[in-house]
């Protein structure tokens, strides 16, 4: 390893957290700012952003606000020129923004504009965002992208009896497995870069996703997330984890 790339290493690091102002994606905010890292806090709502960042700052985090609606183009666009702007590269991006959709999500029942929402957001954002990130990514020592997917959307476990896979919900989980599907195509676009991408599963936590149903709290379901955006360089690449290793696809 040159000296050059040595000494980059030793920088600080920034990291853009999609979906950061409440929930499990401000923990996850929180968890990596608490490493030292500067932390933007990717986020639509201009007033909750603002009382996430600040929240976050008297905690000590070097954290800022990066005004992120996933499904559009050009806030998207604009996130990225604000990073590029404050750090001139990205060393991790977590997309954690997510929505479930509307209920009741039965198949033959569901209302098509759910899954559109559900699809729009969970892999279609990720994707837009990721791409848009890349470029500075590409610039990292040791870039790194987490994508927080779920265990609902593994159809191992879902045509597993018995498992444990939540109610039936045809515009959520299968968005995440779609959302699986597509980390692992980035991951073999990848392979010969430095990036890394996986994806993890929080567990099922208290958050506003769920009416607070969880029996985990955010803080317990960032720390997956944490692990990945904090990989080692010959760490895993295309790979689905939950807090106590490999979940199935
Ligand atoms: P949450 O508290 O509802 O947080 C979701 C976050 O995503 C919010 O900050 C929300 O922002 C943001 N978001 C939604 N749509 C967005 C968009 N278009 N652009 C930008 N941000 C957007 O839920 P959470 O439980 O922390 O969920 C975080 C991630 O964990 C999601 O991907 C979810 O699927 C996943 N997950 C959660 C659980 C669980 O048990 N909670 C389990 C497995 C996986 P607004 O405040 O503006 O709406």
């Amino acid at each position: 390893m040159s000296e050059h790339r040595t000494e980059r290493k030793t920088e600080r690091k920034t990291v853009l957290v999609t979906g950061a102002n409440k929930g499990i994606g401000y923990e996850i905010a929180a968890g990596l700012g608490a490493l030292g890292w500067s932390v933007g806090v990717g986020a639509r709502d201009a007033e909750r952003r603002e009382t996430a960042v600040a929240k976050l700052r008297a905690a000590g985090v070097d954290a800022f606000g990066v005004p992120l609606d996933v499904t559009d183009d050009a806030s998207v666009t604009a996130a990225a020129g604000l990073i590029e702007d404050r750090a001139g590269r990205l060393d991790v991006l977590v997309n954690n923004a997510g929505v479930t959709g509307s209920a009741p999500q039965m198949p033959t029942t569901v209302d098509v504009a759910t899954v559109r929402t559900a699809v729009e957001t969970n892999v279609i954002g990720v994707i837009r965002v990721t791409n848009a990130m890349l470029p500075l990514l590409r610039r990292s020592p040791s870039p790194r992208i987490v994508n927080v997917s779920s265990s609902v959307g593994s159809l191992t476990l879902q045509t597993t009896p018995g498992a444990e896979t939540g109610p039936i919900a045809v515009a959520y989980s299968p968005s995440k497995t779609f959302l699986n599907a597509v980390t692992v195509q980035y991951a073999k676009e990848l392979q010969d870069t430095d990036i890394l991408i996986n994806a993890a599963c929080p567990g099922y936590c208290a958050t506003d996703l769920n009416g607070f149903q969880g029996h985990r709290t955010p803080e317990q379901g960032a720390t997956v997330a944490i692990r990945l955006a904090t990989l080692p360089d010959d760490g895993p690449t295309g790979g689905f984890f939950d807090e106590d290793g490999v979940v199935p696809w």
